[in-house]
């Protein structure tokens, strides 16, 4: 018996004798099955062909991803506050040192995911810390390895603790969501929003898609729903889905302009240039 896992989307299935015929999450058109068909791995033998890596991006914020880039290139969230650790996403391999350093930092309160992209081996984590995973109740059918250590959360806003906030936005997925940090960024506020608003490649914007690789787009009313749920929290800095992609400063006045410059694009205000 083996927990496979699905090497282009990083989820992990419940141990059975012979690989899953196909990967639901590849499946789904928001995702792709690869050319060279659905590939396979376990936990097992990612622990030999891969590390993870860290990089500290603030005080109390580490960001955890496995090299070579696995899957999707997720990368996870180590957030370290006074009221106790919180994993922001998860990433597949959970490897010795991950959890010798987490255990060293405190161990994990909690874990929070902000969509099924990210579920990747959350019942693994969940065990290895003994830890509760938080996910959006709306996206419950995405879950390929039930657990118990699954608490589902309903409705716009979830408090893991003080200061860490976990706020509903839609698009994406249904369930999709943000972490709020009021403590992050020197006091400022910081926003994890995963890809539920995506920070671009030039780190001065950012998009909103239902699909990132197959491009289906938002409509405006999704996006202005994403805008209004974020916009209460204070907050400079976003963390969005990989190392790279983050805004440093300056965060909400270019989350509100790009609200407003996806919504004039699909109204047609490029429509004549
Ligand atoms: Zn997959
Ligand atoms: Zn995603």
């Amino acid at each position: 018996m083996q927990a496979y896992i699905c090497t282009a989307c990083g989820t992990q299935y419940p141990p059975r004798e012979t690989p899953p015929p196909l990967c639901s999450i590849c499946a789904d058109e928001r995702q792709f099955v690869p050319t060279t068909g659905q590939g396979w791995t376990s936990l097992e033998k990612l622990r030999v062909s891969h590390f993870n890596a860290y990089r500290e991006h603030e005080p109390n914020l580490i960001g955890i991803g496995t090299q070579p880039v696995f899957a999707i290139g997720q990368r996870a969230l180590l957030i370290c506050t006074p009221a106790g650790n919180v994993l922001w996403d998860c990433i597949s391999l959970l490897d010795g040192a991950t959890i010798t350093l987490i255990k060293a930092l405190g161990g994990l309160k909690a874990i929070a995911i902000s969509h099924p992209h990210f579920y990747t081996s959350m019942a693994e984590w969940a065990r290895a810390f003994a830890a509760p995973v938080h996910v959006h109740a709306a996206d419950r059918n995405w879950i390929m390895r039930p657990d118990p250590a699954l608490k589902f959360w309903d409705g716009e806003r979830h408090e893991l603790a003080p200061g860490l906030t976990l706020i509903r936005c839609g698009g994406h997925f249904a369930g999709g969501s943000a972490l709020h940090w009021a403590g992050g960024a020197g006091g400022r506020g910081v926003l994890c929003t995963a890809d539920m608003a995506t920070v671009n490649m030039d780190r001065k914007s950012f998009t909103f898609m239902r699909s990132y690789p197959n491009m289906i787009p938002l409509s405006a009313k999704q996006v202005e729903a994403i805008g209004a749920a974020l916009e209460p929290f204070n907050f400079d800095r976003v963390y969005s889905h990989f190392f790279d992609r983050i805004i440093d400063t300056g965060a909400k006045q270019i989350l509100r302009q790009s609200v407003a410059r996806y919504v004039g694009a699909i109204n047609g205000a490029y429509d004549a240039s």
